[in-house]
């Protein structure tokens, strides 16, 4: 499939997330502050606004609920988006019950995401990372399954940002650090949050 064009408002939309990581750079020398967590959620929205521009050209499959690309360890994340998955599921009552699927997941690879919730919903989809909301689909959503007989045909545009986007997004992370080593977590999302889990219990004992 060729590459969806990118009208202007799309590109002004990636350059404004850019402007935002810049901004979070900046702001990482002194730790997490509101004024970083605003700044690192208007990337998001940037983001998002990209997508909602570009996507409509392949007339994407994907809809609520839909969650056979959440079946495989997404790989590709980077330390601070690992750190607000985290932050988000510290809170809730089930969050024991999720860290011990990660664990398990280690061992299996593959198998449903543990941050899919009862209904197969991902229960963290604002702070979804770059990998889980660049992923689309224009053939049916059954084929985005890893075991399908026509997974090997599926089409499936990556709407991925720029390489500088992910330098930066790495270079927040070392800067963030938050005591944590962001900056050299593993990338994948299995991996990254057991880690962050081993580092946040070492940092409270
Ligand atoms: S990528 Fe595939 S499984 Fe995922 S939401 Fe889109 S159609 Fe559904
Ligand atoms: S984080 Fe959310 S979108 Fe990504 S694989 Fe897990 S459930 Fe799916």
């Amino acid at each position: 499939m060729n590459a969806p064009p990118i009208s202007e408002e799309a590109q002004a939309a990636m350059h404004n997330g850019y402007e935002a990581l810049l901004q979070a750079h900046a702001l990482a020398e002194d730790g997490l502050s509101d004024a970083f967590v605003d700044v690192f959620t208007a990337w998001w929205d940037h983001y998002e606004r990209f997508i909602a521009l570009v996507a409509p050209a392949f007339k994407p499959e994907c809809k609520a609920g839909c969650n056979n690309c959440c079946q495989q360890n997404p790989r590709g994340i980077s330390g601070v988006e690992l750190y607000f998955i985290d932050r988000l599921l510290r809170d809730r009552p089930d969050a024991y019950a999720v860290r011990a699927r990660f664990k398990r997941r280690m061992k299996t690879e593959g198998g449903p995401c543990p941050l899919l919730d009862e209904r197969g919903w991902c229960s963290v989809y604002a702070a979804r990372p770059v990998p889980c909301r660049m992923f689309f689909a224009a053939t049916p959503p059954d084929w985005c399954h890893p075991e399908h007989p026509k997974h090997q045909s599926a089409v499936n545009p990556h709407l991925v940002p720029s390489e500088r986007h992910a330098l930066l997004l790495r270079a927040i992370s070392q800067r963030l650090g938050l005591g944590l080593g962001l900056g050299d977590l593993p990338t994948d999302l299995h991996g990254g949050m057991v880690a962050i889990e081993e580092r946040l219990a070492r940092t409270t004992e």
